[in-house]
């Protein structure tokens, strides 16, 4: 095994502590796969109101921190914790005022939030008096913790030279602020040409001081460098394209596993999907078909989606597809949505669903213990997204059997081989979207065996969090290497 690494981990979200989409996922999973391998990560996030008001198994610890600001030194409080299942520590920063609140975002000030959350976090670990071989940072949050090392941390006598890790999740969220921000944190510095005069763009700042920067696919990695996938910083991620990686996400396998997920009610394994064996996802098929008040007919795909109605996840071309779907373009088929969102699509679906009557049902809601029963019951998942940066529906889906049908764009592209783990299409409308729905379809209906050989190869398919915790192992020893 390679050397141990000091390796702190900043992020705006870690589940289960706070989780709003996949940052808090990968906050939760990847550390503990780090330290699986023999790594000392230590994980910090702010200490927001469900920390602040008592959270189980995180206590307050007897350091108070004094975070050097332009209005003079702000004091923080530290509460620490383990993350579950795990030895791994994770601190959180309290400072009551910007964080003792009831929502993660959607304030004002939230750039001065996570401005005041990144630089408390490199003084508790002077505070901690362990200096870390490398920061890894996710998104525009914790951003201004690698501007600082870069710049004002120059100067730090602990804190100097320290190599820098930058995870982009997602690049529509960009952390906009007027450049007083940087007054605050006390980095003197030049203005970026992706910066408006007076601007500071925390996600730009991140790629262009970190020393390794990674998106969450290697497909997405390529996108974001042109003009159509870049929001705006194509430019700069092309002027660091050498210190630009891809790494896929991980499922969190004790999560979700179909040989012990709790919430099926009939668990099974790959067995389950091998001729003459009895069919494990039967069980949870007709559950699905029950609960979905559709008839418990054995014998037509079921096809499924499950996903935030959001323009980003390909609705736009969604609903033509389904209309053709239930009107038997591919023969005799049931369709089950489960998702929340944008009013616009929930109303598509409300519309889809009291048209079609008995062969489809719309689920506008947001159901974490059914969605396992979704996926375990489904024979074809849909995921038509315009961008995707990695994308975990569809890992989901070929774990638990369901053969994905989804666009080849960023994390898709590099999870779904056309043909062998599912199906795909490349250009972004309804008629490329229904062509591979019906090749699907085709599929199960004529060739049973070939149909269970996609199941059984996604079923195996390595998504675990080891594969990519070894990426970035690799990733923190280039970043080290190149400052060294
Ligand atoms: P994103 O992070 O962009 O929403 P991902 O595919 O990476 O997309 O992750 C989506 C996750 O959220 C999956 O685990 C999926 O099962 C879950 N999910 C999405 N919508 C719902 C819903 N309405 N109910 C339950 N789970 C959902």
């Amino acid at each position: 095994m390679s050397k141990s690494l000091k390796i702190l981990f900043l992020s705006a979200e870690v589940a289960p502590f706070a989780k709003t989409g996949g940052l808090g996922d990968i906050g939760g999973s990847l550390p503990k796969a780090l330290r699986a391998m023999g790594h000392d990560v230590r994980v910090m996030m702010p200490a927001y109101q469900n920390i602040e008001s008592g959270y189980p198994g995180v206590e307050p610890i007897p350091v108070r921190l004094d975070v050097p600001t332009n209005f003079g030194d702000v004091p923080a409080g530290v509460f620490q914790g383990h993350l579950p299942g795990s030895d791994v520590p994770i601190y959180f920063i309290a400072e009551w005022h910007l964080f003792n609140r009831p929502q993660l975002y959607g304030y004002w000030d939230d750039p001065y939030r996570f401005a005041f959350f990144s630089r408390a976090a490199l003084e508790l670990a002077v505070a901690l008096d362990w200096r870390p071989d490398v920061v890894h940072a996710h998104d525009w949050h914790t951003a201004p913790a690698i501007t600082w090392l870069a710049t004002a941390g120059q100067s730090h006598p602990f804190l100097n030279n320290i190599p820098t890790v930058f995870t982009i999740h997602n690049l529509a969220h960009q952390g906009k602020v007027s450049w007083d921000v940087f007054d605050y944190l006390g980095i003197q510095t030049h203005s970026l040409y992706e910066e408006a005069y007076g601007e500071v763009n925390f996600m730009a700042r991140g790629i262009y001081h970190a020393t390794m920067i990674n998106t969450v696919s290697p497909t997405y990695a390529r996108e974001i460098m042109t003009p159509d996938g870049g929001a705006g910083l194509d430019g700069l991620l092309r002027h660091r394209q050498y210190h630009l990686h891809g790494i896929l996400n991980g499922l969190d396998y004790d999560v979700w596993n179909p040989a012990t997920d709790s919430r099926l009610a009939v668990n099974y394994d790959v067995d389950a999907v091998s001729e003459g064996s009895p069919d494990g996802r039967l069980a949870n098929r007709r559950i699905l078909q029950e609960k979905a008040n559709l008839p418990q007919r054995d014998d037509i795909p079921i096809v499924a989606m499950i996903s935030r109605l959001d323009w980003q996840k390909g609705l736009d071309i969604t609903g033509h597809v389904i209309h053709q779907l239930m009107n038997g373009f591919a023969g005799e088929a049931q369709f089950i949505l489960l998702g929340t969102g944008e009013a616009r699509y929930e109303q598509m679906f409300a519309h889809l669903a009291a048209y079609h009557r008995g062969k489809m049902a719309a689920f506008l809601d947001y159901n974490a213990g059914f969605a396992p029963t979704i996926y375990a019951g489904s024979d074809i998942f849909l995921m038509p997204s315009l961008f995707e940066p990695c994308g975990l529906g569809q890992m989901i889906a070929m774990r638990y059997g369901s053969v994905p049908v989804v666009r080849a764009t960023g994390g898709l592209a590099d999870t779904v081989q056309d043909g062998i783990t599912g199906y795909t299409f490349t250009e972004y409308s309804a008629a490329a979207f229904g062509q591979a729905l019906q090749r699907a379809i085709y599929f199960y209906n004529t060739d049973k065996d070939a149909w269970r050989m996609i199941q059984k190869r996604g079923m195996m398919a390595d998504f675990s969090w080891k594969r990519s915790a070894q990426g970035y192992q690799q990733l923190y020893e280039w970043a080290m290497a190149s400052v060294a």
